[in-house]
């Protein structure tokens, strides 16, 4: 945060108010909230009624965050089943039907989508969170954002898409698909330009652009803001893009059913949680479910509970996003803690017994570069436990000579195995086969298929 921006405060979304609040205040600030929206649950939903009667929970022992830890926790699946049975939402819903004025579904990145249904004020919320994460990135009011998420369902879309209008960016609402036309619209604009996309569609917009012989610097994209999938925070990765295209990136996480909650500020040492009074997390063993400190360093899942949602609030919901946090001070002045993703576990499997997230396997492969494109895809062919060497499709690019390649597989296979920690079995593929204009799937589990 430089000092012009740090002496007008009025009217941006860095909430100095909030977010430099230490800790011990925030959650003073935030246990009426807390009280508020418990009691709320409690006297709207059957299904938070039942859960709480279960747990033998009075209403008036959830006066403090650690009292949250009493609390069971809510799962995606748990949820998500209940809609299959036929409900727009299912029973946590605690909003009547007439309040609610958006639905969206979940990525579906575990099984079907979820529905997930806003009021106005739960908008607010989304908006009001989702603009401190942009403003976080360097999003600036009168910047020109070309929205490349999928507005079909997808929260990315039309929840995103309202969050930079809530910041006051000029948002252009163009979805998925149709990369060569957009290049083209892109070309046709003078001036700056900001994309919003995953990080795999910026790499899949530079392949179409060699095909259409336009150099990606011509098209005056300064700003990259990237969400959706991991892998920014690969070194190797985040240079690529950043030198390809000429912009700086900033990396943003959110999750469907709570929006978008942190963010990379300047310095880009993690990504700082947003949600300070409308949402708490916690963190927890993933194993055992207890509650882990939030100290500098620690490792575990993130779990939310929001404080100001009314259609459909969460309380102590699993991400299943497993993190490392990070505490110290922040040189933009940001109290809130920060994380880097080591992967949700839904992409997490494991290998005669050692755990290999995604992320770690793109470290690897990202350094193969430029034999490589970066592009990756790991195929689980049987069902756990896996004590076989999975299948591992990099992408070599289109110049790199065929009698070369036994030499390369052996190369990538040796490093997986130092590095990454299992042996798998690589397969070469075709550049641009892999990364997708939507969220491109890291881990294939074709048993499921089956
Ligand atoms: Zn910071």
């Amino acid at each position: 945060m430089n000092s012009g921006e740090n002496k007008n405060m009025a009217n941006t979304y860095w909430n100095q108010a909030l977010e430099t609040l230490p800790e011990k205040d925030l959650q003073a600030y935030e246990v009426p909230l807390l009280v508020k929206q418990i009691d709320y649950l409690y006297h709207s939903s059957d299904y938070y009624r039942t859960q709480f009667a279960e747990a033998g929970i009075n209403l008036q022992d959830i006066n403090c965050h650690k009292a949250l830890e009493a609390v069971p926790f809510t799962e995606k699946k748990t949820l998500a089943e209940t809609q299959r049975e036929g409900q727009l939402i299912g029973p946590h819903q605690c909003a009547p039907r007439e309040d609610i004025v958006r639905l969206v579904g979940t990525g579906g990145t575990s099984g079907k989508p979820m529905r997930i249904a806003w009021t106005r004020n739960d908008i607010d919320v989304y908006n009001e969170m989702g603009a401190r994460a942009l403003w976080m990135m360097g999003c600036r009011p009168g910047d020109l954002v070309v929205n490349c998420f999928n507005y079909s369902i997808y929260a990315g879309g039309i929840m995103d898409h309202m969050a930079f209008e809530t910041l006051g960016a000029s948002i252009l609402a163009y979805g998925v698909g149709k990369s060569r036309e957009l290049l083209e619209l892109l070309a046709d604009l003078s001036g700056e330009k900001c994309l919003y996309s995953t990080p795999s569609y910026a790499v899949l917009l530079e392949e179409v652009a060699e095909q259409a012989n336009i150099n990606p610097l011509d098209l005056n994209l300064h700003k990259g803001f990237f969400s959706g999938e991991g892998g920014l925070q690969v070194p190797g990765y985040r240079q690529r893009i950043e030198s390809t295209w000429g912009m700086s990136s900033h990396d943003l996480y959110g999750i469907a059913e709570l929006g978008c909650q942190s963010a990379e500020c300047e310095y880009r040492e993690g990504m700082h949680f947003c949600g300070g009074g409308l949402v708490i997390a916690e963190l927890i063993d993933p194993d055992t479910g207890s509650v882990k400190p939030m100290i500098d360093g620690e490792t575990g899942e993130l779990v939310y509970t929001s404080i100001k949602r009314e259609a459909s609030p969460l309380l102590r919901f699993r991400s299943h996003d497993h993190v490392q946090v990070f505490t110290d001070p922040c040189q933009c002045g940001r109290h809130s803690f920060r994380f880097r993703t080591l992967g949700r576990s839904d992409d997490m499997f494991v290998v005669k017994g050692v755990n290999i997230y995604p992320t770690g396997v793109q470290d690897v492969v990202t350094q193969f570069r430029p034999r490589l494109t970066g592009e990756f895809q790991i195929i689980l062919d049987q069902p756990p436990p896996v004590d076989y060497a999975p299948r591992l499709m990099v992408e070599v690019v289109q110049d790199f000579p065929e009698q070369q390649h036994e030499q390369l597989i052996v190369e990538v296979g040796d490093v997986i195995k130092r590095r990454a920690g299992f042996t798998a079995q690589v397969e070469l593929v075709k550049q641009g086969t892999i990364a997708s204009e939507h969220k491109t799937h890291r881990v294939l589990r074709l048993y499921e298929n089956l």
